[in-house]
């Protein structure tokens, strides 16, 4: 999650654990302590892709953070000597722990248990950013910082309502998921790998993304929609050009294998189409080259810039949230799908090929 919400979050808890010892000092202690294992940003592993792929790594570890947490608590007692000790560990643990398990929410994926080699944890039923899960945190907190004979109680009231905002999240989820199940049965589309996330700043509108062999079927589910029928967006999935590398099998599996290749005029974009809606991705990464003689070669990965978001989109979402269903995953109407022959006409899940096996 974002720092502001990974601080506010911090701040909430060491209130909450503080109790009667709740004070300025506690919350923004715990706002720094919220933030702190984010700090793995500034370590350098070589190149873009690299770094991408780290990130949430030993730093969200719940086997690495328990032990830092005792030591920075350890210290700050023999310090300051003013609070029991089980407290402050408490607390310390406590605002360490509950960061990396906010993230674990998100699509981008947690390493929880770091060092084994098992897969990162992505529930992927929160946004990156969402207001909604943070405003009651920040509320909270100025509640504390106003009322301090409360600060505790405030702290509490606002990590209940958002925790509640956070199941209700999970909640949303399992519903397109049944939604998705319904709307993908009988069709070329079941029993193939999809990821469901939710667009940004919401929980009501949800990306579902279905891979195939050659291509990949992109759709929007509003849990306003009046018509369970989603419209698929069909895009080529296209090839590596080159042997496997070890960026690529890194890529492969932060993004759970949903990426997509491109030749953009001989340059090689893979992109992880987890992140970022319709047109607008940020996870796209330069990994190789076509010199003259059409030859492909890697280079050194760079992180492409996403270009700007169409200003159509932002209302487009909104529209689609609120369940206007003529606009498709690209967040273009039909007059939109005409004008740009790069998006094909969306094909709604009636109108899917029936799996192999019911041809049959
Ligand atoms: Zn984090």
């Amino acid at each position: 999650m974002d720092s502001v919400t990974q601080a506010a979050l911090g701040a909430t808890v060491a209130g909450l654990v503080a109790g009667k010892r709740c004070s300025p000092k506690v919350l923004l202690a715990g706002a720094a302590l919220g933030t702190l294992p984010d700090l793995d940003v500034l370590i350098d592993y070589g190149d873009p892709v690299a770094n991408t792929v780290n990130h949430r790594g030993f730093s969200h570890s719940l086997f690495v953070l328990p032990w830092v947490g005792a030591l920075i608590a350890w210290c700050w007692w023999r310090w300051q000597r003013q609070w029991p000790l089980w407290q402050v560990m408490t607390l310390v643990i406590a605002v360490l722990v509950t960061h990396p398990l906010l993230d674990a929410m998100t699509v981008y994926g947690t390493k929880l248990f770091w060092p084994l080699e098992v897969p990162s944890v992505a529930v992927a039923s929160l946004f990156i950013i969402d207001p909604l899960y943070t405003v009651p945190l920040l509320v909270a907190l100025i509640s504390a910082l106003v009322w301090r004979h409360l600060g505790a109680k405030a702290c509490g009231v606002g990590l209940m309502v958002s925790s509640l905002y956070l199941a209700s999240s999970v909640y949303q989820l399992q519903q397109i998921k049944t939604r998705v199940a319904e709307q993908t049965q009988g069709t070329l589309l079941e029993g193939q790998p999809l990821i469901i996330m939710p667009t940004p700043f919401n929980t009501l509108l949800w990306r579902v993304v279905v891979s195939g062999e050659e291509q990949y079927w992109e759709g929007l589910a509003s849990r306003l929609d009046a018509n369970p029928s989603i419209d698929w967006v069909a895009q080529p999935l296209g090839e590596w050009p080159l042997a496997n590398s070890d960026t690529l099998s890194a890529l492969r599996t932060f993004s759970r294998n949903f990426i997509r290749f491109e030749n953009r005029n001989g340059q090689q974009v893979v992109t992880d189409l987890r992140f970022g809606v319709a047109a607008y991705q940020p996870f796209q990464f330069l990994l190789a080259e076509q010199n003259t003689d059409g030859d492909w070669y890697p280079v050194s990965p760079k992180q492409l810039e996403p270009g700007p978001l169409p200003e159509t989109a932002l209302p487009a979402l909104w529209q689609r949230l609120l369940g206007d269903q003529s606009i498709d995953a690209k967040l273009c109407r039909q007059s939109c799908q005409q004008t740009d022959p790069r998006w094909a006409e969306p094909i709604s899940s009636a109108a899917l090929p029936a799996t192999a096996s019911e041809k049959q």
